[in-house]
């Protein structure tokens, strides 16, 4: 430090110079130089202290390099503290980011001391700091996020618009107790793929399974970087798949049957929520109304037929979690593959075979779980 003045408004102006040896460093060829060319102050910003405002002057010397062989002519000293073209000292940074993870928004954790994408960096950089690498995992899951709703910005030229990225790549150990292991910017195989790579080739070799959802793009980044994985569709994704159809159904035998949306008077409508929840959650009750009113709403049986199917995969997928039986497997998805005979209910294949009037089905083969709906008198509707 060489002087400290305090100026007219009160700030307190500490004038330094660097005192540090290897800042006299070639940054190109390490070697030291000490032909000044010439002195120039910076005004790098440093934590505040006390309670009148401090403003650091650098005076920073320039020098030439002498090394024939380097191509560097000149170079500014420069401290890991404060880097070449750095307008902050690492402390402030920390100071910033110290006060962001303690949980205070970044526009107030900065006010005043620095912009909101410096105080953004500094708390990336301190927190991948501190982040452990992943540990290998066995099963690796892979899914998306979306963050927020779709934004638009101009372009740079100001002549159109850009959908900003709002998705994110999630990695996930499903085996092990990792958790999330890391993410990826936007849902691209390049993005993917270099997360990936980053790991090094030990991390991959030790990925046996990966879970993704049924996506192309998951897909083609898993056969490039792990080519030597399984990949298996996540269940989650496989059910929400089955409900899509579900409903594509449903809205497809309403415009078949009343060549309009549907309303709140239809039966199918006012179920779909149901129609779409679990059957072991459904109460005898829920599901025997159901089950009637599609009945009756329905004579396609396409409803229930997707219904069913939705069920049997539900019960195909839930075999995992009782160990993955092969025969209990090969059960299962017979029942569920289509054209596969179940006799006495509507199949897969849209054929109805229903044992109406007399409400639900007494037949287990219909149901994907055992309890007897009670019989419902018609209605007359
Ligand atoms: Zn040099």
């Amino acid at each position: 430090m060489q002087r400290v003045v305090r100026a007219a408004d009160g700030v307190r102006v500490v004038h330094v110079v660097t005192d540090e040896e290897t800042a006299a460093a070639c940054p190109e060829c390490g070697v030291l130089s000490s032909s000044v060319r010439q002195r120039r102050t910076t005004r790098p910003r440093d934590l505040p202290y006390g309670e009148a405002p401090l403003a650091v002057r650098w005076h920073k010397v320039q020098y030439a390099c002498r090394e024939t062989a380097c191509v560097r002519r000149a170079f500014t000293e420069q401290i890991p503290e404060v880097p070449a073209g750095a307008r902050v000292t690492g402390r402030l940074r920390r100071h910033v980011a110290g006060r962001v993870a303690d949980g205070l928004p970044v526009s107030t954790a900065c006010a005043g001391v620095m912009g909101w994408p410096t105080a953004h960096a500094a708390f990336v950089a301190a927190v991948t700091a501190q982040l452990p690498d992943p540990e290998p995992v066995a099963v690796l899951g892979i899914d998306e996020t979306r963050r927020g709703k779709p934004r638009w910005t101009r372009t740079e030229d100001g002549q159109g618009w850009v959908k900003l990225e709002t998705f994110e790549t999630n990695f996930v150990d499903l085996a092990g107790a990792q958790g999330l292991l890391g993410q990826a910017s936007g849902r691209t195989k390049a993005n993917v793929v270099a997360w990936l790579d980053e790991r090094g080739q030990a991390w991959k070799d030790a990925v046996a399974v990966v879970a993704i959802d049924p996506c192309a793009t998951y897909r083609a980044a898993v056969a490039e970087a792990l080519p030597h994985a399984r990949i298996v569709a996540d269940h989650f994704h496989l059910v929400r798949l089955a409900n899509q159809a579900l409903t594509d159904v449903r809205r497809g035998v309403t415009w078949d049957l009343h060549g309009r949306r549907g309303r709140a008077s239809d039966p199918a409508w006012a179920r779909r929520r149901r129609l779409l929840r679990g059957y072991e959650r459904l109460t005898p009750e829920q599901f025997t109304r159901m089950w009637n009113d599609l009945v009756d709403a329905d004579p396609t049986s396409k409803i229930l037929t997707a219904w069913i199917a939705k069920e049997e995969l539900r019960r195909l997928l839930a075999c995992a979690r009782r160990g993955g039986h092969r025969h209990e497997i090969s059960t299962r998805l017979h029942r569920f593959t289509p054209g596969a005979p179940t006799p006495g209910c509507p199949n897969s294949n849209g054929s109805p075979a229903r044992s109406r009037p007399g409400g639900p089905r007494s037949k287990a083969s219909c149901r994907p779980a055992s309890p007897t709906p009670a019989p419902r008198p018609p209605t007359g509707r």
